[in-house]
C-alpha cells in the first residue's frame, strides 16, 4: 500500500490521526517488475546474439580479405566488383555488431578503459587515412598541433572514426570535413565539422540517447542509433564532455573534450 496524506501528532509525539488516501500499488509494482524483467531479457538477448554473430562474421571477414588478395591474380572485373560490394556490406555488419557488443558491455559495466598519454595528431592522421580510403572526401585538419591527451587511445580512435563516418553518411554533399583541435583550460577539444544539412534544435537534446535516430523510418540511412550513445558513454567515463553545435542548412560540429596531458 502507498500512503499519501498528513499525520497529526500529540504533545508526546504520538501520531493520533492520519488524513489522506491509501492506494493499492500491487498491480503497478508487478507491472514495473515485469518491465524491468523484459528490459533485462532484451539486453541479455542482444548480448548473446551479438556474441554469437561475432565469430562467424570474423571468419567470413578473413575469407573476404583472402579473396580480395586473390582477385588480382584470378579475378575478372565482375569478381572484383562483387568482392568490393561484399567488403562494404561486411564493414556495415561488423560495425553494427561491434555497436551491439559495446552496448552490452556498457549495460553490464564491463566496458573497461585503458588510459595512457598519447598524441592526438597521430590518431587524427590515422583516422583521415582510414576514411580517405573509403571515399573522395577532403578531410582537413586545423588548429593546434602536438597536443597530448590522457585517455584510451583505441576508444578515441573508435569515436573519431564514428564521428567522421557520420559526417560522411549524413552530410554526403559536404565533401569537406574538418577536424579541429584546440585547447580549453586543462582539456583538449576535438571537433568534427561538416557542411551538411545540420540538425533541428529540438532533436539535439536527444542525439546522444540510446537508439535515437532523427529519421526514425530509417528509409534514407541505415543504423541503430547507438553510435553517438556509445561515444557519449565512453567520453563521460574518460572525464570529458561531448556535444554538438548545429544549424539547419549550414552544418554540424560534433565535439568532445579530453584531459590534456600537458
Ligand atoms: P545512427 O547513425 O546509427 O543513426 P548515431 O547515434 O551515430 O546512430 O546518430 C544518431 C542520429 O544523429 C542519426 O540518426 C542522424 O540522424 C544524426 N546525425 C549524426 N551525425 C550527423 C551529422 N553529421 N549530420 C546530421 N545528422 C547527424
Amino acid at each position: 500500500l502507498k500512503f499519501k496524506g498528513k499525520a497529526y501528532f500529540d504533545d508526546l509525539g504520538e501520531a493520533y490521526r492520519f488524513v489522506g488516501t491509501s492506494l493499492d500499488i500491487t498491480v503497478q509494482k508487478m507491472l514495473d517488475d515485469a518491465t524491468i524483467e523484459l528490459l533485462k531479457q532484451k539486453d541479455d538477448f542482444m548480448s548473446i546474439a551479438s556474441h554469437e554473430l561475432k565469430t562467424p562474421i570474423t571468419s567470413l571477414n578473413a575469407s573476404l580479405q583472402l579473396l580480395d588478395k586473390m582477385k588480382a591474380d584470378h579475378g575478372t572485373p565482375m569478381v572484383t566488383k562483387l568482392v568490393a560490394m561484399a567488403n562494404k556490406s561486411m564493414q556495415r555488419v561488423s560495425t553494427l555488431i561491434e555497436d551491439l557488443l559495446n552496448v552490452s558491455k556498457l549495460n553490464q559495466g564491463q566496458l573497461h578503459l585503458e588510459k595512457t598519454i598519447f598524441s592526438i595528431d597521430e590518431l587524427i592522421s590515422g583516422c583521415c587515412n582510414h576514411v580517405r580510403v573509403q571515399g573522395n572526401y577532403e578531410i582537413k585538419t586545423s588548429g593546434l598541433k602536438n597536443l597530448q591527451v590522457y585517455a584510451d587511445e583505441g576508444r578515441i580512435d573508435q569515436i573519431l572514426v564514428n564521428l567522421v563516418n557520420n559526417a560522411v553518411k549524413y552530410a554526403p554533399l559536404s565533401k569537406q570535413i574538418i577536424i579541429h583541435v584546440e585547447k580549453a583550460d586543462a582539456m583538449v577539444k576535438i571537433s568534427v565539422i561538416d557542411k551538411g544539412p545540420g540538425i533541428a534544435p529540438e532533436m539535439i537534446p536527444h542525439l546522444f540517447d540510446r537508439y535515437y535516430r532523427v529519421d526514425k523510418s530509417g528509409t534514407q540511412y541505415s543504423g541503430l542509433g547507438l553510435g553517438l550513445y556509445i561515444c557519449a558513454e565512453i567520453i563521460k567515463k574518460l572525464g570529458g564532455q561531448i556535444g554538438v553545435d548545429s544549424e539547419l542548412g549550414k552544418g554540424s560540429s560534433f565535439w568532445f573534450t579530453l584531459p590534456s596531458a600537458k
